[in-house]
């Protein structure tokens, strides 16, 4: 090594000589001896192998090292951020926003004991499905209610409590993959319920329902092709029929409505999806459904129907591993209560809110944060508000767009600068995600309600070299 390395190397101060600068010692009031001394440990490690290729060093920046080893150590790895996709319900950004009311019932929930299996009247034992099976009943028109983890747990409950090695009958337009590997021929196997697909792709009769029933008939499955639509020579069973042919042979109909929603979406200007109650109506023993879909709440999987068979799923011990906690019961309550007054859901329910926005609305924010962004962003970028269209997301409506309105971040560099002005975007302490579309970063405004912390936020932005 050379001489001047080895001097380097000597002059490199102790651990202990860091942990007594100030600067450190505040911070290991905050975080801890173990993390500080660990950070400083690190940094001293990273210096002494750089030392042996000639980087110079000073104590300032052995501090500045430490301090933001320690401040990425202590930063949240489940970030907030902005939702600016465009996908209201975006499964990899955590589906729906929660209602604030949902936010204090959960919050309640974790801090104190609570009566989850508790009946306060009598003081004997209770159940936990008991807190939201008579609102569920309410607002869907079903019979019983029960709750698990999510729908994909609903579905594969029903299946084996139903279909275990017997078969269940679906037709071959709906055995669907809604991705991240929920694919409903492997969730039926799982459930040891044996496939019985009739029809063809995109045409299936009443008839072929008719011709696969038997004795070893466990059910039949509709399943509700959220995320794609077969278009052109189609036809289906519409559930009303096959209810009735379910029934001629004593056999359940479940229907697996996805999103499902409990309000007629029409109300809020867009087109309309089944509703629960219309599935309990239209003769379905069973509907399952997705808790943090269009309903708005938090992960949940609902089942409602039956009250027979809502006993004999809560009679599976499967039903154990698959159910909810007393934070998620908690939002899930709170979040059912608002549709009690539907004339108030699109205040209350940030899902609803976002979606009923005004295109008006939102195009005025575009005009106003235009010149924000064109003044963060310098002469490299061009910024522009243009009209955009949203999805819900969350195979709900899946071909239907609402038109929006958004914000346009076009970097004159081209080649990579689009990806390096996103990453910046991402790296921001409260991370912004848009979409890249030919050659542009696009921020759809919809779901953008705090407007003053994406401002104050944008303070922290830095580019790098290709823009
Ligand atoms: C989304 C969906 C599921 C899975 O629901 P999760 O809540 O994501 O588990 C199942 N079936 C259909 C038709 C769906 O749309």
């Amino acid at each position: 090594m050379a001489e001047a390395a080895l001097s380097r190397l000597r002059n490199l101060p102790s651990v202990d000589r860091m942990l007594r600068h100030p600067d450190i010692a505040v911070l290991m009031e905050k975080h801890g001896r173990l993390e500080a001394t660990q950070a400083v440990r690190k940094t001293l490690a990273v210096l002494r192998e750089e030392l042996q290729s000639g980087v110079a060093f000073d104590e300032g920046m052995i501090v500045a090292s430490v301090l933001s080893r320690l401040a990425a150590r202590a930063s949240t790895q489940l970030k907030p951020l902005f939702n600016l996709t465009g996908t209201v319900l975006h499964t990899n950004l955590g589906r729906a926003v929660l209602a604030q009311e949902a936010v204090e019932a959960a919050a309640d929930a974790m801090r104190q004991a609570v009566s989850l299996e508790f009946d306060l009247a009598s003081g004997k034992r209770g159940e936990r499905d008991d807190h939201v099976r008579s609102l569920v009943c309410e607002l869907t028109g079903a019979e019983d209610a029960t709750l698990v983890n999510n729908n994909a747990a609903a579905v594969l409950l029903v299946l084996n409590t139903l279909s275990q090695d017997r078969e269940a009958i679906v037709s071959r337009g709906e055995l669907i993959e809604i991705g991240g590997a929920f694919r409903m021929p492997e969730i039926m196997a799982r459930a040891g319920a044996r496939l019985h697909e009739v029809g063809t792709t995109n045409r299936t009769h009443a008839r072929d329902y008719a011709g696969a029933l038997g004795p070893q008939t466990g059910l039949i499955l509709k399943v509700h092709t959220s995320n794609y639509r077969i278009e052109g020579f189609t036809a289906e069973v519409g559930a009303r029929e096959l209810a009735r042919i379910a029934h001629r042979h004593d056999v359940p109909l479940v229907n697996d409505l996805g999103s499902g929603t409990l309000v007629d979406l029409s109300r809020f200007g867009l087109r309309k999806e089944p509703t629960v109650r219309e599935a309990v109506e239209e003769g379905a023993d069973l509907v399952t459904f997705s808790g943090d879909k269009l309903l708005g709440g938090p992960q949940a999987g609902f089942i409602v129907g039956r009250k027979d068979l809502i006993a004999a799923i809560n009679r599976n011990p499967m039903k154990r591993a698959l159910r909810v906690d007393k934070v998620r019961l908690a939002a899930c309550e709170a979040t059912l209560k608002l549709y009690r007054d539907p004339d108030r859901l699109a205040e209350k329910l940030p899902i609803i809110r976002f979606l009923a926005r005004s295109t008006e609305e939102i195009r005025q924010q575009a005009e106003r944060l235009s010149p924000v962004l064109a003044d963060a962003l310098g002469a490299d970028v061009a910024v522009e508000s243009v009209s955009c269209r949203s999805e819900i997301g969350s195979g709900a409506l899946p071909l239907d767009t609402i038109p929006s309105f958004g914000l346009s971040l076009r970097p004159k560099g081209g080649g990579r600068a689009v990806e390096e002005l996103s990453a910046a975007f991402r790296g921001l302490p409260r991370p912004v995600i848009g979409r890249v579309a030919e050659g542009a970063l696009i921020f759809d405004l919809r779901c953008l309600e705090d407007e003053a912390l994406f401002r104050h936020n944008l303070s922290s932005l830095r580019l790098g070299e290709a823009l």
